[in-house]
């Protein structure tokens, strides 16, 4: 037998193991109506490979659980936000660090201090916390993205890129005055986990400068996104991830940043700017929703373990790994002809649940649907990306249709090996070959905010 492909492997081995439950068929499809089809509403416990979230679900590394004993819980000025804020100047340049509990809370501070009432802000396409803190602030999000990302064949290598055209348009048409700033997020999570090119993040850049606009950067997956760009972009062959991700993130004025993801760690988050007043602004606000500005609502030790996860998390052979791991899935389930957003994004796969259940209307709920038949036939647990997700129109109180309805498979990191990725293909191809055997859902419980995460369905 011969090798078509140079193997690769993780670049770490296992010291410590968590067991996994394994269920039945009869026993998953009871824990799935009782949860009200709502994958988030299952009891991780009843779950046997979780691709819920690669958010705040990684394995951290030895040295990072070192770090957690040397967190230095004082109240003002522990020397973990010393150690993460000299980081975070490092490697991605920012002069100015408030922590916060999770990117969420970043969001809030950045989005109260820098959106006055009216105004719009406009972004490579929508995050939820995103979207609703600039909403919360009075701002309307505006989505600039290129044409497509909302298009699940489209294979274009930066599906994340802001459409200059589009993000000048709405400069034209409210005035500059009244654009609070543009977001752009690295890579695009509802997008798929596109990424976005140097070359666009510039073009943002000297745009938005020009117009007196502020860039913010949801840094929440840049480093795999620095990744692609060294992978795809011509002129970044050579050079490493954080140094692309330094030339990225300096075509920015500001991040957002979910520590959650790229940094390898279970909780924590920040804001990073370069403007001083701005920094006095956030602080001021930090002090009411988060914590004193040098612990901003995670311990000294979250810290620490965020500081050393940024020094791995940035590190070549460990990105390679994290990327290839993610199209190993993409390409088993292509082999089977799933239908799938292409090409296969940083941090997951994303089945396209409109093609998958094409029998199922989008006001029925296909990739909730898909979601739930999905756990019911081998206890892995994905996660809705379509109608639910979007929510309703503020206005209107219509649901919003998207035009990318999916199951978002999240690969966490160092969590899972490739076995555990076999199963998986192995259901969702079972699922494929039977898929027209069933039916919609219905919405039983609608919640206010994020809709997504507490809904009940029942089954047509
Ligand atoms: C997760 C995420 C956030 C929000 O961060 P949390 O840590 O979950 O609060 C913001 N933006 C993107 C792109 C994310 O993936």
């Amino acid at each position: 037998m011969k090798f078509t492909q140079k193997p690769w492997a993780e670049p770490f081995k296992i010291k410590v193991v968590e067991p996994l439950k394994v269920t039945t068929r009869e026993y998953r499809e009871q824990a799935m109506k009782e949860a009200g089809y709502n994958t988030f509403l299952l009891h991780s416990a009843d779950v046997y490979i979780d691709l819920l979230t690669d958010s705040g679900t990684n394995a951290m590394s030895d040295n990072q659980w070192a770090g957690m004993m040397l967190g230095d819980e004082a109240y003002a000025g522990s020397k973990n936000y010393y150690y993460l804020e000299s980081n975070v100047q490092k490697y991605y340049g920012y002069k100015y660090l408030v922590p916060t509990h999770q990117g969420r809370g970043a969001e809030n501070l950045l989005s109260q201090c820098l959106i006055k009432k009216g105004q719009y802000v406009p972004g490579n396409m929508y995050f939820t916390t995103t979207r609703l803190h600039q909403e919360l602030a009075g701002g309307t999000f505006v989505d600039v993205i290129i044409d497509e990302a909302h298009d699940p064949q489209a294979e274009h290598p930066f599906k994340g890129n802001v459409d200059l055209n589009k993000f000048e348009d709405l400069i034209k048409k409210v005035g500059s005055e009244n654009v609070a700033y543009i977001t752009v997020g690295a890579t695009v999570n509802m997008a798929g986990g596109q990424p976005v090119s140097m070359a666009n993040i510039k073009a943002v850049n000297e745009l938005a400068h020009k117009h007196g606009i502020k860039v913010v950067l949801d840094a929440t997956r840049a480093m795999e996104n620095a990744y692609y760009i060294q992978q795809r972009e011509e002129g970044y062959q050579n050079k490493t991830v954080a140094e692309i991700l330094k030339e990225f993130a300096s075509y920015s004025d500001a991040a957002t940043m979910s520590g959650k993801k790229d940094l390898i760690v279970n909780i924590g988050g920040f804001v990073a700017v370069n403007d001083w007043d701005l920094f006095e602004e956030l602080r001021n606000m930090v002090v009411v929703y988060e914590g004193l500005h040098t612990y901003g609502g995670i311990s000294g030790r979250d810290m620490e373990a965020m500081a050393r996860g940024m020094e791995e998390a940035v590190q070549d052979d460990y990105m390679a790994y994290r990327i290839k791991q993610v199209a190993y899935l993409g390409e088993k389930l292509d082999a089977y002809g799933v239908p799938m957003v292409k090409p296969f994004g940083g941090h997951a796969i994303f089945l396209d649940a409109r093609r998958f259940y094409d029998h199922i209307p989008q006001t029925q709920y296909p990739a909730q649907a898909l979601a739930a038949d999905l756990y019911v036939d081998s206890g892995v647990r994905g996660m809705e990306r379509g109608i639910v997700s979007a929510g309703r129109n503020k206005e209107t109180g219509e649901e919003y249709m998207p035009k990318l309805e999916l199951v978002r498979l999240t690969i966490p990191r160092r969590v899972y090996t490739q076995s555990h990725l076999d199963v998986v293909a192995y259901s969702v191809a079972e699922l494929y070959e039977h898929r027209h055997k069933t039916k919609g859902l219905r919405m039983a419980y609608e919640p206010k905010y994020l809709r997504f995460f507490q809904a009940r369905f029942e089954r047509l």
